[in-house]
């Protein structure tokens, strides 16, 4: 029987746990802060747990454009913050201000964490439990290699395995110049032990998790300043979709300081003061460093036994997760392929498969959806607006305004949009963006099409609701394939 033994218990060791349990082979997993990993305590479920929140706050917010009365908003109440700060520019919500924090809703800081905090030990459990009933044996330790097959823990064990799979994920960056003190200056790790929404959130970096939370702080009622290094936020996303994103930031009244680099966070009494490379300073209640993440991989033994680092320290793996030692496998965020915990969780079954003689095809990145979960959301999924643009894939796209979606006028929403690519001639879909609200659950049908090659013509004479926000997906496709009788059939209706 193999005898498989796992460090780290996020996304990338336990999936591959539950792989070689049914498998048959004897699996140990060894995970220093708790099983489900960082991917479950601290970083995906904790925050997409605050956004569920927020993002009730953003309805309510909108729902006097929708003919909702709160009781004791009467005429002449003068909201917290203009409409317009919550992006309602349409006569719908004429002369109606909006339902704003703190006057007639609001957060209670400490249940909101708590929910959050609660939830995440919760499936933690569950995960553990899982893995329990599948005889996988859990170890609470932390460990190091000191062999190409053999673990030590800090609690003086040694565990030999055939197979080593190394899935010990990554950490928030540390600024020399702004070091985290977990009461003023946080990393993401540190909000949901905060007794309060912070007054005024100063948000260090603009990429995917700067982005999200100052969407999610926003709506629960903080001033929040963006500093951005770049030209605008989420600069390595779809630039379409990130005017739309930067442009409700303004309108709901985040301050987002584009081309602005921090040089430096430090407390002042009871705040921050953020000094940008410029000599211009910003002031907050709280900052909160959003730069980035580097691997756990020092100190691990690793280099010791011949695994292969790569500049920033990441585990160099091929497409099965091999590392540099026959029989050394890694798989998620200590590898730096892809920060998603769906691409951590197929790196780890992909190495077990592989280390036990299963079929398997190497990893496949072109097909991987994401989302931000900012408020509208933004999912993509295959080829990008840069390969494109660059000419690296020949490809045909049309961009689908929500504005003209039918559902969407009924709900209310004004921003976001259906962007498809196909290629030229067979119409093979190759990629997709949707910025709208749950774009997250809008990307399947666009992923399917990319994973198994449909065509526009395939999804134009696919069935969707009418209204549905899909509509637009298959308006889309409609208008890639020119000559469509219904052409428009969703945005006139
Ligand atoms: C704020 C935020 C939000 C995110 N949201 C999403 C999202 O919405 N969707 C998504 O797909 N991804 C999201 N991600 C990314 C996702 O969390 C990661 O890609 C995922 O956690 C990677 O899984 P992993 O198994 O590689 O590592 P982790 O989840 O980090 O797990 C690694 C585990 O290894 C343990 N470990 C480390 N060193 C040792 C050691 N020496 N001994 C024993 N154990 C050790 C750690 O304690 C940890 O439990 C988000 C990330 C952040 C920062």
């Amino acid at each position: 029987m193999t005898r498989i033994v796992i460090l780290g218990g996020g996304p990338g060791g336990y999936e591959a746990a539950l792989v070689a349990a049914s498998l048959g082979a004897t699996v140990t997993v060894i995970d220093s802060d708790g099983i489900g990993g960082a991917c479950v305590l601290t970083d995906c479920v904790p925050s997409k747990t605050l956004i569920a929140t927020s993002e009730t706050m953003t309805n309510l917010a909108l729902a006097p454009g929708l003919g909702i009365r709160p009781h004791g908003l009467g005429a002449g109440t003068e909201p917290v913050l203009p409409a317009v700060a919550w992006g309602m520019r349409s006569g719908l919500d004429a002369g109606v201000p909006p339902l704003t924090p703190p006057e007639v809703v609001s957060v209670d800081p400490e249940q909101v964490y708590e929910r959050v905090r609660e939830l995440a030990k919760a499936q933690s459990l569950d995960i553990e439990r899982r893995l329990e009933r599948e005889k996988v044996e859990v170890v609470h330790a932390a460990g190091r290699l000191v062999g190409p097959h053999a673990i030590e823990t800090n609690t003086g064990e040694t565990f030999v395995g055939d197979v080593i799979l190394i899935a010990t994920g990554a950490s928030p960056r540390d600024l020399p110049t702004a070091r985290p003190d977990g009461e003023r200056i946080l990393t993401w790790r540190h909000l949901y032990d905060l007794k309060e929404i912070p007054e005024h959130l100063v948000v260090v970096g603009s990429g995917v998790t700067g982005a999200e939370f100052a969407s999610a702080y926003r709506a629960m009622g903080a001033e929040v300043t963006l500093v951005s290094s770049r030209e605008r936020v989420l600069p390595g996303e779809d630039p379409d979709a990130a005017r739309v994103i930067e442009d409700v930031f303004v309108r709901r009244g985040i301050e987002v300081l584009n081309r602005s680099r921090a040089a430096s966070v430090r407390r002042i009494g009871d705040g921050v003061i953020v000094e940008l490379t410029d000599g211009r300073t910003v002031t907050g209640s709280h900052a909160l460093m959003a730069v980035g993440s580097v691997p756990r991989t020092k100190g691990l033994g690793l280099t010791d036994v011949g695994v292969r680092l790569g500049p920033g320290g990441h585990v160099n793996v091929d497409r099965m997760s091999r590392t540099s030692v026959p029989g050394v496998y890694a798989a998620g965020d200590c590898t730096g392929v892809l920060p998603l915990a769906s691409v951590a969780a197929m790196q780890g079954r992909i190495a077990m498969w592989h280390a036990l003689g299963e079929a398997v095809s190497p990893l496949r990145l072109g097909t991987v959806s994401s989302n931000i979960f900012t408020e509208p959301e933004i999912a993509t999924v295959g080829v990008t607006q840069v390969m494109k643009d660059t000419g690296a894939v020949a490809a045909e796209v049309t961009t689908v305004p929500l504005s003209r979606n039918p559902r969407a006028k009924m709900m209310g929403i004004e921003d976001g949009f259906v962007k498809l690519f196909c290629r030229p001639g067979s119409g093979s879909v190759l990629g997709g963006v949707i910025v709208a609200p749950r774009a997250s659950e809008l990307i399947l049908s666009v992923s399917l099409a990319v994973e198994h090659g449909l065509t526009v013509d395939q999804i134009a004479h696919t069935f969707s609701i009418y209204p549905s926000l899909s509509g637009s997906i298959t308006e889309a496709a409609r208008v890639l394939r020119p000559r469509d009788f219904f052409a428009g059939f969703d945005s006139a209706g």
